[in-house]
């Protein structure tokens, strides 16, 4: 009901530290501005895990009308992160209460995921140093899928994005003299049309990649021909060769088809934020998958063929101790196909019928990770 922006989750910062103290936690504040890590230990073993919950919204106006829907024009929880922060700290009521287990675990709160990754400045400012984990987890609610059904794979999970900035620079002029111009709306047609052809012939079909031009300007008017047209494209891939692979192809493409048409293109590849892919440790994956299994989900359900293709800044993390990212079924429909921003995202914003409370509903997964016997085997 109060998102905030990236590296600004000062409220939230301050609900989640005064729950975690509330129970007896003990909680250490401002890692990365507003991340917060609460640790619970008990019992003498050595062993430590860490669970991460991402707490930041997005500059979307939210018009759902849901009774838990934003009070903040202008920002909106529509990735669904509030879900997140508070199925960690429904986990962290339950165990403070209850302390079933023996070892230490730390409840990781991050800012920023969005687009300036909040994990890797905590990582920068010593994260694990601080909170030693032998295995971190992260999850993300995803529509499409029953509440509470996990899904997840060892190896890789989610995607790389590299973001690139495309000018293609010709030669303005009236549209009634179109051979006096270099039309750069024609040349940027034949690179949308040609990058297509990349994933389809370049890359071996058994490798994931996604290239969409999500944004393509030019021009002001129908009857003048303008001197340049702007491309932003969006690279999924999933392996580090794959990504070097899809950066030669790309500027090749590009610099060739502009080139072709008379026409001079700038490329900024890696323009913005580039998360690198997010890759599952077989162990941790699979006691996340006997988790799920032991809470009655079926096999067919919890394995998924292939990573997810969005992008994820607990690949840092992944990068820095064995992790492991799990899907978490939100029970809203998977359709992402309305026009307006607001309604894209709507799908991820639904959590269950009664409300961001009921998200509770998966701590079982959380409490099942967390059980004496998987903490001793988190050595993975
Ligand atoms: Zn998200």
């Amino acid at each position: 009901m109060h998102p905030e922006l990236q590296f600004e989750e000062h409220r939230t910062s301050a609900v989640v530290a005064k729950e975690l103290t509330r129970h007896g936690i003990e909680v250490t504040p401002g890692i990365a501005g507003t991340g917060v890590v609460g640790t619970i230990r008990n019992g003498t073993s050595r062993r430590s895990i860490g669970i991460r919950a991402d707490m930041d919204a997005l500059p979307i106006h939210e018009t759902t009308n849901l009774p838990y829907a934003s009070k903040t024009p202008g920002k909106m929880h529509a990735c669904g992160h509030d879900g997140h922060t508070t199925i960690l700290l429904g986990l962290a009521r339950k165990l403070a209460a209850e302390k079933n287990f023996d070892g230490t675990v730390h409840l990781i709160f991050q800012p920023a995921e969005e687009d300036i990754s909040g994990a890797k400045r905590m990582i920068e400012e010593g994260l694990f140093e601080r909170f030693p984990c032998d295995g971190v987890f992260a999850l993300h609610n995803l529509p499409g899928q029953p509440v509470g059904q996990v899904t997840v794979r060892p190896g890789a999970i989610t995607a790389c994005v590299d973001i690139v900035n495309v000018f293609i620079r010709g030669v303005g002029g009236h549209g009634a003299l179109p051979h006096l111009a270099v039309d750069p709306i024609v040349a940027a047609s034949g690179v949308v049309m040609a990058l297509q052809s990349i994933v389809a012939r370049n890359l071996d079909p058994l490798d994931p990649a996604v290239i969409t031009v999500g944004a393509f300007n030019a021009g002001s008017m129908a009857t003048a021909i303008p001197a340049e047209s702007h491309l932003q494209i969006g690279v999924r891939t999933c392996t580090e060769n794959v990504r070097a692979l899809m950066k030669k192809r790309i500027t090749e493409v590009i610099a060739g088809q502009a080139k072709s048409f008379g026409c001079e293109a700038e490329i900024q590849y890696g323009h913005g934020y580039s998360y690198p892919p997010g890759h599952n440790a077989p162990g941790l994956a699979a006691a996340v998958r006997e988790v799920a299994l032991e809470l009655g989900q079926k096999p067919a359900d919890i394995d998924i063929k292939g990573p997810y293709m969005f992008s994820e800044d607990f690949a840092y993390m992944q990068q820095t101790v064995p992790g492991c990212f799990l899907g978490m079924g939100n029970g809203a429909p998977a359709v992402f196909t309305t026009p307006a921003t607001t309604s894209t995202t709507a799908c991820w914003r639904k959590p269950p019928p009664s409300g961001p409370s009921s998200w509770r509903r998966c701590c079982p997964v959380h409490e099942t990770l967390v059980s004496p016997a998987r903490i001793e085997r988190a050595t993975y």
